[in-house]
């Protein structure tokens, strides 16, 4: 699936955990905010994060990665058209290093371009760039131990080139990264000490080969620390400029936003869905009888209420303005809505948050709106059925306050049944 830019800020509920693991978790903006508090050094996040941010590496890293390759590739070009005239490459030397050349480091470009177009965000993406590490590594020394019986010396250097571009271009985990340097320079060093037994004036260039190494496993380290910081705070920047402060759900803005695309998403695939819209019954008294402090309270807890309501991807809850909520449910039937309108209702009442000043009971209450759009009513717009849950809510709070008022759009509304307790 392709993502958008917006959606690499985002992190995905796990297709894994039951609903109620879901739900168990922590917000995001605490999960972002207790990870960076904690650090992140080793390079690794809890395991939720974690995931979220190899999809964000693998997505944001293509560009590197292509350059990597082809810089691979076109360096191999080079190399194969010049290494007789220019680098004077000996004639009985040609076979097994065109063999090398051919035979292993440019399959092991070209295998690896292949499955970087056409497999960008797969999470093999990253054992297929070793695979070009280790197929670039094999062919320098296989080429450093025929050329040495014949006094010609392909540069120890390159080893040391490809780690730098590796962990510098590659998007490859350090964590990953880091044990096949180490392999490979191990590998490198017993093969040159041991087959290719390099006079000493080549000590140097191992030697420079080896500072290379260092230089690449310090500038991937602090590479992957600083794109690591930049996604979790970026993460946690998206998520607070989307959330309501006081209660936590979505803001205004990002609550139109779930709005219109979740009415979008409803006109496409023809599916209706149901808007409430949800008004704390004679709040201004109870600030006026309690305190603002207390009210704040009170809207947080009822807030929780809501939250609680709207479980599938879809499904919006979101502050409106003041003490009024909006809830979608997504692909639910005007049945369904309303006993999720009435669920909501009654959570209110049944939190129990003492209102003395309050005419209609002696606890906090609410009046809902339910409008419900049918899957035939495709024409409509979002705004049409705000406007229609608002009368809706009026018609409510008309009629006395607390109580569901639902209507399918374009028809005429009926009060939920239930029995109205009076409490004065
Ligand atoms: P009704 O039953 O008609 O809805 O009466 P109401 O008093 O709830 O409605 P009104 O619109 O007159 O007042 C809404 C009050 O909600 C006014 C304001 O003090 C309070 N309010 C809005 N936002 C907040 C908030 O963030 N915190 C607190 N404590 N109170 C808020
Ligand atoms: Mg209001
Ligand atoms: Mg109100």
């Amino acid at each position: 699936m392709k993502s958008s830019t917006s959606d690499l800020y985002t992190l995905r509920p796990s297709p894994n955990i039951a609903d109620a693991d879901a739900i168990a978790q922590p917000p995001p903006v605490e999960r972002l905010r207790g990870q960076i508090a904690r650090g992140f050094a080793t390079l690794r996040f809890e395991p939720g994060l974690e995931r979220d941010f190899r999809r964000y590496l693998r997505y944001s890293g293509r560009i590197s990665r292509a350059s990597l390759i082809a810089l691979s590739f076109v360096g191999m070009l080079v190399v194969l058209s010049v290494d007789r005239s220019v680098m004077q490459l000996p004639d009985v030397l040609l076979g097994p290093t065109r063999l090398l050349q051919v035979g292993v480091m440019m399959p092991a470009i070209v295998a690896c371009g292949l499955f970087c177009w056409f497999r960008a965000e797969s999470a093999a993406i990253e054992p297929t760039m070793l695979v070009l590490f280790a197929g670039m590594n094999i062919g320098m020394l296989g080429q450093r131990i025929v050329a040495a019986p014949y006094g010609f010396d392909v540069p120890a250097e390159m080893y040391g080139v490809t780690v730098v571009a590796m962990f510098s271009m590659a998007r490859v985990r350090f964590r990953l990264m880091l044990p096949a340097a180490l392999i490979g320079a191990v590998v490198a060093f017993v093969v040159e000490l041991a087959v290719i037994r390099p006079p000493p004036n080549d000590y140097y260039h191992l030697f420079s080969a080896s500072l290379l190494l260092a230089i690449g496993v310090m500038g991937g380290y602090s590479t992957e620390y600083f794109i690591r910081w930049t996604w979790l705070n970026g993460t946690l920047l998206r998520y607070l400029s989307r959330q309501d402060s006081l209660t936590g759900l979505l803001n205004r803005h990002a609550l139109e936003e779930a709005l219109d695309r979740a009415h979008e998403m409803a006109r496409r695939e023809r599916r209706g869905y149901a808007l409430a819209m949800v008004d704390i019954d004679a709040f201004g008294a109870y600030n006026d009888h309690y305190g603002h402090q207390a009210g704040d309270t009170a809207l947080r807890r009822i807030a929780g209420e809501l939250g609680a309501t709207v479980r599938r991807p879809l499904d919006v809850c979101g502050r409106f303005g003041g003490e009024e909520f909006v809830l979608l449910w997504w692909d639910a039937d005007i049945a369904e809505a309303a006993a999720l309108a009435e669920k909501v209702r009654q959570a209110i009442e049944r939190a129990r948050i003492a209102h003395e000043a309050s005419q209609i009971a002696p606890w906090v209450t609410a009046t809902v709106g339910l409008c419900h759009l049918h899957a035939a009513d495709d024409r409509v717009e979002l705004n049409q059925v705000l406007r229609r849950a608002d009368e809706l809510l009026y018609e409510g709070k008309n009629a006395g306050r607390n109580r569901v008022i639902e209507a399918r759009y374009g028809v005429v509304s009926t009060e939920r049944q239930r029995p109205l307790r009076h409490y004065a």
